[in-house]
């Protein structure tokens, strides 16, 4: 008889398990406590597969003998107290769909640069004619893909909770970008949880694999020392090691494997700021891992422009430059939004506050912010910690008029950064419809 497989959630992972799962013949039931989209609804009944939506039925989800839960279902919700404590194995959708594919896996984690360093490595294998896919949170799911592509490598994009649920899950090259506070109302407030989480990502590992890690990040350094792992270590960061690593020095990027050192001008790398030179050290030990050779690195560094709302420098106006970093929605992102930018700014701020101390910003906040522009229902923290050090704070709830106070500030060759360091939820939909509004306002101007 078939598997009982139930999938928890039905958004993208959702759906794409259920291809998968379908093709690998389980005899699939799909819930989702919210509204699931028409598109979705199409989907899963041309692939015979029964759905509800707008509730859980409890008896239905317990008769499962395996449960893929999306990511974005807590554990803490009723449901997932019930599931938990029955004998039902609980997976992610990297974990399900890992078990069918026999490419090799590259799985990046950490708390910010995620998405970058994903497209980067991804950008640097598939110019190098690697057959590579790419997928996380990024465009079609890993299960759909899986399902429906015939794919040599893939580039994963993990966020904490999908290890969360991994049992077998095993990449060949792991990396992690840095562990800084964040989501940590998924995990009982308790940042060691958070950092046990992330570390998961090597836990299935062998001594031939690898992990990359970044070696400037002392609460990643401290969990790994502690970590008993027999994977192959190699770090990166602006040190030279004394171990395997990739570092930088008289502005090259130093690759310094086994195999051979390798230099790259890093003028030669597009995008701004210490942290994407870090994420950039993150992808091309991983290329060189995968034997990319150093030409095409090279030459695939210089052609890679960037992720939207990324630190995007996407205008110039009466010599005025506008960044958008809206996907910054912690502390930790817009330390180093603030830390690229060389000239003075106007920086629009404010949002959700998940819990935020600002304290590490205080310093460059009082080198290059000439005011700040706060875009939140909630400002009172930004007021608070900010007031003393910076004379012009402003509040105001429209970002067309947060940009018109920036351009009346900002005088020639100074900056206006959007870089919120708060989540977009109380103004905007998402961070994009943040970072899509910022710039239309900034084009109208
Ligand atoms: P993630 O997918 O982990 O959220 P992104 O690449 O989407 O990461 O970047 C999110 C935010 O973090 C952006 O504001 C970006 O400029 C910033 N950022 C990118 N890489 C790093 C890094 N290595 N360290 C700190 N902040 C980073």
């Amino acid at each position: 008889m078939a598997e009982k497989l139930v999938i928890l959630g039905g958004g993208e992972s959702g759906v794409g398990t259920a291809v998968l799962a379908v093709k690998e013949g389980f005899d699939v039931f799909l819930s989702d406590a919210g509204s699931i989209s028409n598109e979705i609804k199409t989907e899963l009944t041309t692939l015979g597969v029964p759905f509800e939506e707008g509730g859980h039925d409890l008896e239905t989800i317990l008769k499962a003998s395996l449960i893929m839960k999306s990511p974005g279902i807590s554990n803490h919700i009723d449901l997932m107290q019930q599931v938990r404590s029955s004998s039902i194995k609980v997976v992610s959708e990297i974990e399900f769909a890992s078990q069918f594919t026999s490419a090799t896996l590259i799985g990046i984690t950490g708390s910010n640069g995620k998405t970058t360093t994903t497209l980067l490595t991804h950008h640097l294998l598939k110019e190098s004619g690697i057959n590579a896919g790419v997928a996380g949170n990024i465009g079609y799911s890993f299960a759909r893909q899986v399902a429906e592509t015939k794919r040599d490598v893939y580039v994963l994009e993990i966020s904490s909770f999908q290890l969360d649920d991994i049992h077998k899950f095993k990449p060949e090259v792991a990396v992690i970008t840095n562990i800084t506070p964040d989501h940590l109302d998924r995990y009982e407030n308790d940042f060691s949880k958070y950092i046990a989480s992330k570390l998961r990502i090597v836990e299935n590992q062998t001594s031939n694999q690898f992990l990359v890690f970044n070696s400037e990040d002392p609460v990643l350094i401290e969990a790994l020392n502690q970590l008993n792992t027999p994977v192959s270590k190699i770090s990166f960061g602006f040190q030279q090691p004394t171990h395997e690593g990739t570092f930088v020095s008289n502005d090259q990027i130093i690759i310094q494997l086994e195999k051979a050192d390798m230099m790259i001008q890093t003028n030669q790398f597009q995008l701004k700021g210490r942290h994407n030179l870090l994420n950039a050290m993150a992808a091309v030990s991983v290329a060189r891992l995968l034997e990319v050779s150093k030409d095409s690195i090279r030459e695939s560094l210089t052609s890679f422009m960037g992720v939207p709302h990324r630190l995007e420098h996407f205008l110039k106006i009466h010599n005025v430059n506008y960044i958008n970093d809206s996907k910054a929605t912690n502390v930790n992102a817009t330390y180093y939004a603030l830390d690229s930018v060389r000239s003075q700014l106007v920086w629009i701020a404010g949002g959700v506050d998940k819990g935020n101390d600002y304290s590490a910003l205080l310093p460059l906040v009082r080198e290059k912010v000439k005011a700040i522009v706060c875009l939140g229902v909630d400002n009172t923290k930004l007021l608070e910690v900010f007031s003393p050090v910076v004379e012009v704070i402003i509040e105001t709830q429209s970002v067309d008029e947060a940009v018109k106070i920036a351009h009346k500030i900002a005088h020639k060759k100074e900056t206006v950064l959007l870089s919120p360091a708060c989540s977009s939820f109380d103004l905007f939909k998402n961070y994009e419809d943040r970072g899509e509004q910022f710039k239309q306002a900034v084009r109208n101007l």
